[in-house]
């Protein structure tokens, strides 16, 4: 044998020179096999970074799939919910009729597995997560009503092996695939067999990640409708509440004023409290009503000439009462001369009062400081407070909808997160903008909100 090897080839003996062409040939087609599982590999991974949704990512790794490997028909399968039935995803048969193919597929995508019976394969494969292989393409559907499509499936691709192999992530099984040869069992090389079973964890993950994906979009799906219904709840909610709201705050402020005679010191304590409760919630109203409108597109700014001065001395002088008694104290300072802008004065009104009403909330003792100035054609409104401060991780978060402060519910129960959003959108319609300022928790905060005084567009 030695010997043989060191001879020069043309003196080899013939039947020596044949086992080498043998081994060759071997060694090739191993080699072509190999080459031919990484390209697969690689267009399994470029098809599961492309394709997200299950159908498409199916119809794209079974058609390559059955094309790499030359097989007759691949078929990729899903387990429902409770793990009865396999629904089938996608479909490919090798080259026929485009008329033959379309109608063997949509025939294909109504049949579903039905897992009752050990008798059928894929059933098998799911139970005993292994492969489980037969010379018959109707034991993967076993028992079967009516096997008609599947006998001339397996007549136009003449059929002489099913594969079924079980799609087994870390929670169980996921779904089977269903890989048909025109060979017998024993016919396909082990090479062949090494190729499948390499792509069968791709596979796997690829599926698992896309049903997750279609499970988020049916849940996002959920919620954005979710949504839509909470806006009409609470428009048409805040709606029925304004106008009975309004008319019992009314007559309780002509009370308070002694518009119907005089009371007794404790009736009029009662009803100032109750005033005071009442606008609280026409305030809580007209926030809900605010949000509805951003929402709905519908929120309108009408421009108008506002003396920001006397604007903010007005907020100031309305919430002095309930910074007095917190034991706050709350000072304006105004600047040398007044300020004019173009504004929408109700919704500019709103900004101020939020802000000076939050720093009185969220401030437990010391005091609530606003100024307002004026510099490079641009108001700037000012509150600081001397309490209970912002981690700065928050501070920008704290601007979307209904985010409130970590822990906050515990210190001031009373509140919506909405406050600030609705804030943040006003003053952006007014073309300008809003920060928050803090050294950190218990260090105190200080709001900023900027806007021009002129609107180009506008006016
Ligand atoms: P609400 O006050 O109803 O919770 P806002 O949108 O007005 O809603 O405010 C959002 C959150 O911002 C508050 O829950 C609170 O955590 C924080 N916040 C607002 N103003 C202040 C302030 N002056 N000092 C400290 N935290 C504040």
């Amino acid at each position: 044998m030695v010997e043989e090897q060191q001879k020069p080839v043309d003196q080899l003996q013939p039947e020596y020179l044949d086992k080498i062409n043998q081994e060759l040939y071997k060694r090739n087609y191993e080699l072509a096999v190999r080459n031919k599982t990484l390209s697969l590999l690689r267009d399994l991974y470029a098809i599961t970074i492309e394709s997200l949704a299950t159908d498409e990512l199916g119809k794209e790794i079974v058609r390559t799939l059955r094309k790499g490997l030359g097989f007759e028909l691949v078929g990729l399968f899903v387990l429902n919910e409770d793990k009865t039935i396999l629904n089938p995803i996608a479909l490919s048969i090798s080259d026929h009729s485009k008329e033959t193919v379309t109608a063997l597929e949509q025939e294909f995508m109504k049949l579903p597995i039905k897992l009752v019976d050990m008798s059928n394969i894929a059933n098998e494969a799911i139970v005993t997560k292994q492969q489980i292989e037969s010379e018959s393409l109707l034991d993967v559907w076993k028992p079967l009503d009516q096997s008609s499509v599947l006998e001339q499936l397996n007549e136009v691709c003449n059929i002489r092996t099913s594969i079924v192999y079980p799609l087994i992530n870390d929670a169980g099984p996921i779904g089977v695939l269903v890989c048909s040869i025109n060979r017998t069992y024993n016919e396909l090389s082990q090479f062949e067999h090494q190729s499948i079973e390499s792509v069968i964890d791709v596979i796997t993950i690829a599926l698992d990640k896309s049903l997750l994906y279609d499970q988020l979009r049916v849940a996002n799906q959920k919620l954005r409708e979710l949504d839509v219904a909470k806006s009409e709840f609470m428009s048409i909610a805040s709606h029925q509440l304004r106008t009975p709201l309004a008319g019992i705050v009314g007559y309780l402020s002509m009370l308070v004023e002694g518009d119907y005679g005089d009371m007794v010191p404790e009736q009029k304590e009662v009803i100032k409290e109750i005033f005071t409760a009442g606008q609280r919630l026409v305030r809580l109203v007209n926030t809900f009503l605010n949000v509805t409108r951003i929402e709905a597109g519908r929120f309108t700014i009408n421009f108008s000439a506002v003396d920001i001065t006397a604007a903010v001395a007005a907020e100031v002088k309305e919430l002095q009462p309930t910074a007095n008694k917190k034991g706050l104290k709350l000072s304006y300072i105004a600047p040398a001369e007044k300020i004019m802008a173009q504004v929408d004065g109700d919704k500019i009104r709103d900004v101020f009062l939020n802000l000076i009403d939050n720093a009185i909330k969220y401030t437990p003792h010391g005091s609530v400081t606003v100024s307002v100035t004026q510099a490079d054609n641009q108001a700037q409104f000012i509150v600081s407070d001397t309490g209970i401060g912002i981690d700065h991780k928050e501070a920008q978060n704290l601007f979307e909808k209904f985010v409130r402060g970590t822990g906050i519910a515990r210190i001031q129960p009373n509140g919506s997160g909405l406050g600030l959003y609705i804030v943040k959108k006003i003053v952006e319609a007014h073309g300008g903008k809003v920060w928050v300022e803090s050294e950190g928790v218990e260090k105190g905060s200080t709001f900023h909100a900027q806007f021009p005084l002129e609107q180009s567009n506008n006016t």
